[in-house]
């Protein structure tokens, strides 16, 4: 195996369209129509052997809650150490493969999911997690070939960066795993933040421990498999579902513990950085944590901004998956004097928004997540009803009858510090502050002073100079800053992911600072003809 091998070129994969007459349609409906008809068994993923511990919790569809998809099954104290020690087994063969082996897996994975597995991987995202075809697209197919493809291009670069030499010595960086294993913790609102979580670790050689979300169990199940068919080896990845308190207790007990990579809420990562920090004694290492969390993404327009995009960034922005992006817009800031255009088509479209069960191609939304979801996201419209610091303007129906439906809604908050301008509803919400045409340098002190996130956020305008203003005061505001654009659909290697203040600790999903943080580099240092004398020249007598 000699040769110096270069990864395959990675371009970012094309969205399909689902339009009418596509194959793509078509494959897609068919499989939407078969997993609806089936009740598909979860295990446990350890050492490369399905576990199944009889202890199982019903996966539904959240737009049909009386539907059952599956059950997986939940792992207690026993299975989480078998996981671990699994872990800690494979790592020494994983961690010493040739990097290209390792890459190699990952961009066989990228081509199943790119095409045997495209339907199925976003069929069960669209069932278990109510995503609309585009919305299943962008992520769990095209993000994760994303991941997967640009992760080996960006460890390859990784690997090649070497430290220069003087004569007569030849110096050089190994870029090793870390000792030890790695707990990867996942959300519902990405299938691709699932795949990444476990994969981009080992990818660099690592293995790890994998708690994916409850809420996202039938597409995760499919990755677990896309993973083994791809040819990654046993214990590499162990799928650990269960109490994630009890599970992350004892993860964080094990002295090969060696890195977290999370993404969630930002109560849960702040909770982490605790734990590990009243542990720190009991580890090898000190931990890598990285974790992604929370948001509450600002749009801010300029009276030059242009108010028909505007609104369509907004909707968008707002309303694509149930506001269940960490990215969605939360909150804008709209001057007056376009306010006054801005309002009724705004309203319009927001109440026109078709919404329903995602099989159903013409709807643009569906139902939240689960019941606590949609209990937090319908106390927010009460507040708000009930308050006289704001109003509803558009929306504000919540149903949960059939599923998990609460209508794609507009508050109007008269305080520019209302709740849910400061708040993370994570749902279909969006609280719109207008301000005075000549209070542009308020608003701007505003967008940064009044929430503790700064992830992602966009400024619309016509004129530059305060384009360029913007840019400068909100530096810290958002680690995804976007200009006459909506604040999602971020996309790997073109605008890597994270934010900092209370977002996380923005280490850019999708990029190579990210892997970066799962490798420990050692410098080495060989010297050819080493000296034979301890005295130097200046010793000598003049
Ligand atoms: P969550 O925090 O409820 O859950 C995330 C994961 O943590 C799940 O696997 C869950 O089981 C686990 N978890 C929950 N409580 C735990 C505890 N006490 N101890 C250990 N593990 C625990 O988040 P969610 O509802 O799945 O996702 C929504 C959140 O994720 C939002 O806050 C959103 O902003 C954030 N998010 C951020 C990004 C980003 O890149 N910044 C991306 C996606 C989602």
């Amino acid at each position: 195996m000699t040769g110096i091998y270069s990864t395959p070129n990675p371009v970012n994969e094309r969205v399909l369209s689902y339009a009418p007459g596509t194959p793509e349609r078509a494959a897609l409906k068919a499989e939407l129509e078969s997993q609806a008809e089936t009740v598909v068994d979860i295990p446990l993923m350890i050492g490369g052997e399905e576990v199944r511990t009889g202890d199982t919790v019903p996966v539904v569809m959240p737009h049909d809650h009386g539907h059952v998809l599956g059950h997986f099954h939940q792992a207690g104290a026993e299975e989480v150490q078998r996981a671990i020690d699994a872990a800690n087994e494979a790592h020494r063969e994983w961690s010493r493969m040739p990097w290209q082996a390792r890459a190699a897996v990952f961009l066989r994975a990228a081509d199943l999911i790119a095409g045997p597995w495209r339907a199925k991987l976003n069929a069960a995202t669209m069932l278990g997690q109510s995503k609309t075809a585009y919305q299943a697209e962008i992520d769990a197919a095209c993000e994760t070939i994303d991941f997967f493809r640009f992760g080996a291009h960006f460890a390859e670069q990784i690997y090649s960066m070497q430290p220069i030499s003087d004569p007569g010595i030849w110096n050089r960086a190994q870029y090793r795993a870390l000792e030890g294993f790695v707990y990867a913790v996942s959300p519902f609102n990405f299938t691709a933040i699932g795949a990444n979580l476990p994969g981009s670790p080992a990818l660099m050689g690592n293995t790890s421990v994998w708690k994916p979300s409850p809420s996202a169990m039938l597409s995760n199940h499919y990755l677990m498999k896309i993973f083994e068919e791809a040819g990654l080896p046993p214990g590499v990845i162990n799928f650990v579902a269960g109490d994630p308190v009890a599970i992350t207790e004892k993860v964080f007990s094990q002295p090969t513990f060696a890195g977290v990579h999370f993404t969630g809420s930002t109560t849960v990562f702040r909770g982490f950085w605790k734990q590990i920090g009243a542990n720190i004694e009991t580890y090898r290492s000190y931990p890598r944590i990285v974790g992604e969390t929370g948001g509450k993404d600002f749009v801010i327009a300029h009276p030059t901004a242009d108010v028909a995009a505007l609104k369509t960034a907004l909707v968008r922005g707002a309303f694509e998956y149930q506001g269940q992006k960490c990215s969605a817009a939360s909150r804008a800031y709209v001057p007056k004097s376009l306010w006054a255009q801005l309002e009724q088509p705004l309203v319009d479209e927001t109440e026109s928004l078709t919404m329903g069960d995602p099989r159903d191609f013409s709807n643009f939304v569906s139902a939240v997540i689960h019941e606590r979801a949609f209990e937090k996201i319908r106390s927010y419209i009460e507040g708000a009803e009930a308050s006289d610091d704001a109003e509803v303007i558009a929306g504000g129906r919540c149903d949960d009858s059939k599923g998990w439906f609460v209508r794609p809604t507009l508050i109007r908050a008269h305080d520019p510090r209302y709740v849910s301008m400061c708040e993370e509803i994570f749902g279909p919400v969006l609280t719109i502050h207008v301000y005075d045409d000549e209070k542009w340098e308020e608003a701007l002190e505003l967008v940064d002073t009044t929430s503790d996130y700064g992830l992602t956020g966009a400024v619309w305008a016509r004129d530059r100079d305060a384009i360029a203003h913007a840019t400068e005061v909100l530096e810290h505001a958002a680690g995804n800053f976007y200009v006459n654009d909506k604040p999602t659909g971020a996309v790997v290697a073109q605008q890597p992911f994270g934010g900092s203040r209370a977002s996380g600790t923005n280490d850019k999903a999708g990029s190579m600072f990210n892997l970066l943080r799962w490798v420990s580099a050692r410098s080495m240092k060989e010297n050819f003809v080493p000296p034979t004398d301890y005295r130097y020249p200046f010793m000598e007598e003049a």
